[in-house]
């Protein structure tokens, strides 16, 4: 449970722009066991923004994630093109 009411508005922010769903798996998460998870992975250079990289995960699932990827779902995959595009990972 979060901590501070700081800590709790981010993690409301990052659930509801999340849908309530694990950002992975695409299947409902609840709101007092979500993971925050970087979509685009920090030792990549993904951002700490709640608005533009942080979603609501499975514990599991993030737990299987690491930095692959391949595992995102739409509309995060959008995403991931941006960035490896801006990092030259892809053309
Ligand atoms: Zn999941």
């Amino acid at each position: 449970m979060p901590k501070t009411f700081t800590e709790y508005l981010e993690r409301k922010l990052i659930y509801d722009l999340s849908g309530g769903k694990c950002h992975i798996c695409n299947q409902p998460v609840s709101f007092d066991e979500f993971e925050k998870e970087h979509v685009f992975p920090k030792s990549l250079g993904g951002s700490n923004s709640p608005v533009t990289n942080i979603r609501a995960a499975h514990q599991f699932c993030n737990s299987q994630k690491s930095d692959d990827l391949t595992q995102s779902q739409p509309p995060d995959a959008l995403y991931f093109m941006e960035f490896a595009q801006k990092l030259g990972l892809v053309n």
